[in-house]
């Protein structure tokens, strides 16, 4: 019996062309503004110390309660399949020493993260993201970049759906008096025993549990902002005035918290209606000014976000949006015989290398075949050669579009490719 086919792993899945290309034109779109605006290329691991996400984004978070990919190493090493960017990427800036030099450090990064999540449409258990962290900055102007450049991105990949959500979650000097008083309030209610549980250890995050019962019970619930000290509240009023100037519109959202522990004052949720209720984040961040003492860290404020790159994508189909990338080439060779294969080899090699797209039919298919490939490939022009013209020392070059042929010196079809290019365009 035959073996089945393999599938890939339950909760994700492949991007194959075209969709494949317009993965990466959303990355690209998403790091474009952060590269004009200065932020550095980092790149860490994709697996760490298990300690690091268990420190760095809370005990009692869903993430580190459920959802690690989590496994001991053939040397005994506990390590972690990377849920998210923030604490690895400070991690590595701590370990570089990048917080000793010129402050802010501003950096940027792309990758894979793992989530052992119950799989749905923009939820999965392998998906990527793009992200930004700041570090050494507690100017609420850092925040404000941050958001702006995000909408940018979005907006440079025609979307016109994505809000932007913000709160403020205070700082150690107002924090402690809000828990308490939420906590107070909560102990008051009839919970489950799991959320009774959450109230003891991190009352904030039951204002995130999306069950209707449980929001409910929350309408009266005391808010942040009626705690803020006044440099947070400072600062929040600064982050807002810059996002007005800047055209850049929010919604603000009292309740909003987030799903890591480490947020302090400014938090912020990107937000699209197109994909599901319980997956309309398509990015989110904030600041984190404690997270460095966290993890083992100085004192190390920073501020940064991630941009998830499947949802953007699910989006932008929910907009209609025509995918962004480029696939295809421009010229494609069509040779008719062994000896003409051979030339034409030669010919789309250093077509390729002048930097013209090109593509040549292979496995000897007969000009029918050839030319449907060559219609397939999105190209402008074909260059045929069939003994004949090999014979006589030409090829056929044919415009794919309007059918018209001419006979050129096989000398210059790549001149000539180039120069028939150029006046298309
Ligand atoms: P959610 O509330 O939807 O679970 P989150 O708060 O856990 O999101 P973050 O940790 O802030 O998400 O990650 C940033 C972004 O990464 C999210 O806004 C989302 O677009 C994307 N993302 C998070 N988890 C997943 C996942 N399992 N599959 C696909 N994208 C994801
Ligand atoms: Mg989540």
């Amino acid at each position: 019996m035959n073996q089945p086919v393999f599938r890939a792993p339950k909760g994700t899945f492949d991007f194959v062309p075209p969709r494949g290309e317009a993965i990466l034109a959303v990355r690209d779109a998403m790091t474009e503004p952060l590269r004009h605006a200065g932020y550095g290329y980092i790149e860490t691991p994709s697996f760490e110390e298990t300690a690091l996400f268990a420190r760095g984004v809370g005990e009692s978070t869903d993430i580190v309660t459920k959802e690690m990919y989590t496994f001991t190493t053939r040397g005994g090493d506990d390590v972690t399949l990377r849920p998210e960017g923030t604490a690895p990427v400070l991690r590595a800036a701590l370990e570089n020493g990048l917080h000793r030099g010129a402050l802010p450090v501003k950096l940027w990064y792309s990758g894979s993260y793992y989530r052992y999540e119950r799989p749905q449409k923009g939820r999965y258990r392998h998906f990527s993201q793009v992200g930004a962290e700041v570090l050494g900055a507690e100017d609420p102007a850092i925040d404000a970049e941050l958001i702006v450049l995000a909408m940018d991105a979005y907006r440079a990949l025609g979307l016109t759906g994505v809000r932007v959500v913000v709160n403020s979650l205070g700082s150690d000097e107002s924090r402690p008096a809000y828990r308490a008083a939420l906590q107070e309030y909560l102990r008051r209610l009839d919970l489950d025993e799991d959320t009774a549980k959450r109230v003891e250890i991190n009352p904030l995050r039951v204002l995130d549990d999306k069950r209707p019962e449980v929001q409910a019970a929350l309408a009266e619930a005391p808010l942040m902002s009626e705690f803020l000290s006044d440099s947070d509240r400072a600062h929040h009023d600064t982050v807002r005035a810059l996002l007005s100037d800047a055209g850049v519109p929010f919604d603000d959202d009292p309740r909003l918290v987030r799903g890591l522990d480490y947020y302090t004052r400014t938090l912020f949720e990107f937000v699209h209606s197109g994909i599901g209720a319980a997956q309309s984040a398509v990015g989110g961040g904030g600041r984190y000014d404690g997270l460095s003492e966290l993890i083992g860290g100085p004192r190390l404020p920073g501020v940064g976000w991630a941009l998830g790159a499947d949802r953007t994508l699910l989006a932008m189909e929910a907009e209609g949006l025509t995918l962004p990338g480029r696939t295809g080439v421009d010229v494609f060779a069509v040779p008719l015989g062994d000896d003409a294969a051979q030339r034409l080899f030669g010919v789309v090699t250093a077509l390729r290398r002048e930097g013209v797209r090109a593509d040549i039919a292979v496995g000897g298919r007969g000009l029918k075949g050839a030319m449907k490939a060559a219609d397939r490939s999105g190209a402008r022009i074909a260059i045929v050669l069939g003994e004949r013209d090999l014979a006589e020392n030409v090829a056929q070059m044919k415009d794919l579009e309007s059918g018209e042929q001419l006979a050129i010196p096989l000398g210059d079809v790549i001149s000539q490719a180039r120069d028939r290019l150029a006046s298309l365009e």
